[in-house]
Formats: C-alpha cells, sequence, structure tokens
C-alpha cells in the first residue's frame, strides 16, 4: 500500500495541558487511491495530514510511506506533496514559472522542465495561459496552478487539504469532477481532507469518517451512506433518522410500533434514511419495522415530497417519497399514518 498509519497519536501542549489532537489512528491507503479524511472542523484532519507529510511527529505510533518508516523522515525527504487550501502561488511569477519552479531548483534539464511543465498545463487544462500572473487568474485556476505545481514534480501520493474550501459553490462542485479526473489521469494517491460529505461522497474511492481524533467508520461512499457505523457517521452524512429505547429480544417497542433491531438487547439508537420508509394509512403487516405517528408537515421538494411525522413519544421522523411513480401517497398534515421500512434499512 502507498499509505500506512499505525497507531498514530498527536499530542499538543496547550496552556500546560496536554490536548490529543489525534487519539490514535490506524488505517492504510492503497496505491492510486482516492483516499478522503471526512470530519467537522477540529476533529484532527489536518493535523493527521500534516503527519503524514512529515511537518509533524507523531507522539506516538509509525507513519509509512510505501512499506518503510518514514515516522522520523523530514517532509522534503518523503515522495509526497500537499497542496493547501490558499494555494501558496508566489505572486510575481507567471503561471509557468509557479510551475516550473519545483523543477529548477533541482537543477532539471531545461528540455525536461519545459516537456513536463507543458504536460502538466494541458492536465490541468491551463495551457496557452503560461504567461498569467495568479492575480489574473479565478480562484478556480490559480488552484489548478496548484496542482500542477505539485504534481510536476511526480510525486507518488498528493495530500489536498481542503484545497477547495476557497471557492464558491458552483465553482468548487465543477473542480470537484476536474480534480477526480486529473487524479485518474495521472493515476497517483489522492489523500483528500473535506468537511463537505457530499465532496467526499462524489470523489472519494474510500471515506475515513473522523471524529474527536478517531476514525469512527473507514469504508466505500455507499458503505457509509448506507450503513453508517455510528449515530455519529449516520448524523454527519446525510439526513438520517434517530430513533432511541431500550430493544428486548431483537425488538424495540416504540409508541404501539415495533422496530426490528436483530439480536439486539437493551439500550440502542436505531438509524433510518428518510427514502428508505414508506408512509401507509393501514399498519403494514408483514416482517417489517412499523410504526405509528402522525404527519406534522409536508414539504414539497420537486422530485419528492419530504413529511416530519411525529411519533407518540414526541421524536420527529423525516421520510423522503419519490413524486415520479409514487400516486398513492397522498399523507396531509394532522393524517395518522404507519411508517414502516425493511430490517436490513436501519442500523442499531
Ligand atoms: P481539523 O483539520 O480537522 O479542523 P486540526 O487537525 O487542525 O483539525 O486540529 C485538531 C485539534 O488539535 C484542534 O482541537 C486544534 O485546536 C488542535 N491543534 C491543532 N494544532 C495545534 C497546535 N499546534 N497546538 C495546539 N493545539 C493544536
Ligand atoms: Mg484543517
Amino acid at each position: 500500500n502507498a499509505i500506512a498509519l499505525e497507531g498514530v497519536v498527536k499530542e499538543y501542549l496547550s496552556h500546560g495541558e496536554v490536548v490529543q489532537a489525534v487519539k490514535g489512528i490506524t488505517l492504510d491507503i492503497a496505491e492510486g487511491e482516492f483516499f478522503s479524511l471526512l470530519g467537522p472542523s477540529g476533529c484532527g484532519k489536518t493535523t493527521t495530514m500534516r503527519m503524514i507529510a512529515g511537518f509533524e511527529e507523531p507522539s506516538k505510533g509509525v507513519v509509512r510511506l510505501h512499506g518503510q518508516d518514514v515516522t522520523n523522515v523530514p517532509p522534503n525527504k518523503r515522495d509526497v506533496n500537499m497542496v493547501f487550501q490558499s494555494y501558496a502561488l508566489f505572486p510575481h511569477m507567471s503561471v509557468w514559472d509557479n510551475v516550473a519552479f519545483g523543477l529548477k531548483q533541482r537543477k532539471t534539464p531545461q528540455a525536461e522542465i519545459k516537456q513536463r511543465v507543458g504536460e502538466m498545463l494541458e492536465i490541468v487544462d491551463l495551457a496557452g495561459r503560461e504567461k498569467r500572473r495568479p492575480r489574473e487568474m479565478s480562484g478556480g485556476q490559480q488552484q489548478r496552478v496548484a496542482l500542477a505545481r505539485a504534481l510536476v514534480n511526480r510525486p507518488r501520493a498528493l495530500l489536498l487539504d481542503e484545497p477547495l474550501g476557497a471557492l464558491d459553490l458552483k465553482l468548487r462542485q465543477a473542480m470537484q469532477i476536474e480534480l477526480k479526473r486529473i487524479q485518474r489521469e495521472v493515476g497517483i494517491t489522492f489523500v483528500y481532507v473535506t468537511h463537505d460529505q457530499s465532496e467526499a461522497l462524489t470523489m472519494s474511492d474510500r471515506i475515513a469518517v473522523m471524529n474527536d481524533g478517531l476514525v469512527e467508520q473507514l469504508a466505500g461512499p455507499r458503505e457509509i451512506y448506507e450503513r453508517p457505523a455510528t449515530a455519529f457517521v449516520a448524523g454527519f452524512i446525510g439526513t438520517s433518522n434517530l430513533l432511541a429505547g431500550t430493544a428486548s429480544g431483537g425488538t424495540l417497542e416504540l409508541g404501539g410500533g415495533k422496530v426490528l433491531v436483530p439480536d439486539r438487547d437493551g439500550p440502542v439508537t436505531v438509524t433510518v434514511r428518510p427514502e428508505k420508509i414508506t408512509i401507509s394509512t393501514d399498519k403494514p403487516g408483514g416482517d417489517v419495522s412499523a410504526v405509528p405517528g402522525t404527519v406534522a408537515e409536508v414539504v414539497y421538494l420537486g422530485t419528492y415530497n419530504s413529511y416530519a411525522v411525529s411519533l407518540a413519544d414526541g421524536a420527529e421522523v423525516t421520510v423522503f417519497q419519490q413524486n415520479a411513480h409514487d400516486s398513492t401517497t397522498t399523507a396531509e398534515r394532522g393524517d395518522s399514518v404507519w411508517l414502516s421500512w425493511q430490517a436490513r434499512h436501519s442500523y442499531a
């Protein structure tokens, strides 16, 4: 594999107190993978990246790059490059000189510089803009210059710390597609930091969802969305309903209904996605989870409706129902309804 963290911990001394920014992370990143670290601000993403890059030394644990222990190797001796949110371009230099800078410093022959910089500007779609200065370019273009500058050194892995954070939504979405294309084209490992769940879900092969210095779940986007491993992941990714109670013998009794929680006993929190729930007037039969409630709100959202349904215990459940082929759903505010879903669509 390309990158491995083994029991990595980072402690800082802050006002005489030890703060654990990273509390023990173990993970493997495969060669050529688009891997994301996703989590809220302050959960330790940047600290983790800085340890991979070598700007920080772990307090405990081992960092490996391509199998080699690099825990105490300085950044310039590691075969990785980092791109920051701030781009950090040289403002007085042209695009070409910005990208060529690292190669010139390493006394790369002129002909090779020309070939590699030209090729890289082609890949990031900036051919023809060689003479521009950073300030004459849009945010998205500057970001692509920063990317070209990092990639031209042909690192085996590229670390990107919230690289699109300074861009507005539309440009950010365009750049997400662009970045993914570039990664596919150059074929190197990308480690991508973001607090934006939709960004991580669209771009990544795998995602490590972080919370409070730890990885809560490491899986592909689909798995993380469909099978959140913890209540934190369920709450952080997409919209999810959380139903809490005490299970006995694989069933959680809830306001006259039941939630199936196979093999569970004792206190549980069940998560279920809004689009997995069916609304019906009659109590559904069969082996499904089914709870009664009252429609508190209906919001028309174009291709689907969003329902807020209050349960007897006061909990509110969000339900999304497609409009296209679902002409039977006509629940209105104040209606008594049943919510049901297959056991495999909820997680306890
Ligand atoms: P993220 O990138 O996920 O927002 P960071 O890795 O930047 O999180 O920070 C994680 C935690 O470590 C935060 O609580 C932050 O305040 C703390 N931290 C980061 N760097 C330092 C430092 N140099 N000294 C003290 N505390 C730090
Ligand atoms: Mg950060």
